[in-house]
């Protein structure tokens, strides 16, 4: 039995206050929760602060992105020591807007997921298709490249701590979530790779989320199917009550 795990990314989107405001409303719905992974992954420049706030509770820290070099004259980027020395757990690699806005290619996610695991923090690896990719029949031809290339040259024991994120593009932001079958579908076929690039064991274990458009009202049933482990949550992670009610109802 995989453990859920749901995980908010707030994008760019609060000020150190509001996401302190934010992680102190959590914190008192679920101090102790046992059923699942929560994890928060605020802006760079409130993780300080929300770390400080959550540190004693069972909400984890993410950040929602990373530069594979480990220090020096990269202006503008942030280092895996100071993501860990601010207490992140995860770290978001290869989200759609990163890769489509901003030009990251399959090998800078490969660079990032390797460097993050050589820090000891879990990956969540997002992937998956756009629209007219789905509609031409490609769906399954571009996540196998993108899970081939993401996960170039890593060892077992490393691809079995990587959260998957299964993110249709055409479904981040839009309110079109895809169905719970077609979750299942893209999730299966995720697990089916890990089975046949690695084994049965990574196969087992590897914990894969869906994204997209993921609301109180549709949670349940995506993780009512079998492959879907959890969430990432964009839109309806930056209000509380729908963030948790997503939480509680995904468990
Ligand atoms: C995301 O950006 O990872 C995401 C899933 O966004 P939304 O929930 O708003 O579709």
């Amino acid at each position: 039995m995989r453990r859920p795990i749901i995980a908010g990314n707030l994008k760019m989107n609060k000020t150190v206050e509001e996401a302190v405001s934010m992680a102190v409303a959590l914190k008192r719905k679920f101090y102790t929760f046992a059923e699942a992974d929560i994890v928060i992954c605020p802006p760079f420049t409130a993780l300080s602060k929300v770390h400080d706030e959550i540190v004693d509770s069972s909400i984890m820290l993410g950040a929602q992105d990373v530069y594979w070099e480990e220090d020096g004259a990269f202006t503008g980027e942030i280092s895996l020591n100071m993501l860990r020395d601010v207490g992140c757990r995860y770290i978001i690699v290869g989200h759609s807007e990163r890769r489509n806005i901003f030009g990251e290619t399959d090998e800078d996610v490969n660079r990032k997921v390797k460097a993050v695991l050589k820090h000891g923090i879990t990956p969540i690896m997002c992937i998956g298709e756009k629209i007219e990719e789905r509609d031409n029949g490609m769906t399954f031809e571009v996540l196998e490249k993108q899970l081939s290339r993401g996960l170039k040259n890593l060892f077992k024991d490393e691809v079995m701590r990587i959260i998957i994120a299964y993110e249709p593009i055409w479904a981040i932001g839009t309110g079109r979530t895809a169905t719970p079958q077609q979750a299942q579908e893209a999730h299966k076929f995720i697990r089916e790779f890990i089975e046949r690039s690695y084994d049965k064991e990574a196969y087992l274990k590897i914990r894969i989320q869906y994204g997209g458009s993921v609301k109180p009202e549709n949670i349940a049933q995506l993780m009512s199917q079998e492959d879907v482990d959890g969430a990432l949550v964009g839109g309806a992670s930056l209000d509380v009550n729908s963030f948790s009610e997503i939480v509680k109802k995904a468990v």
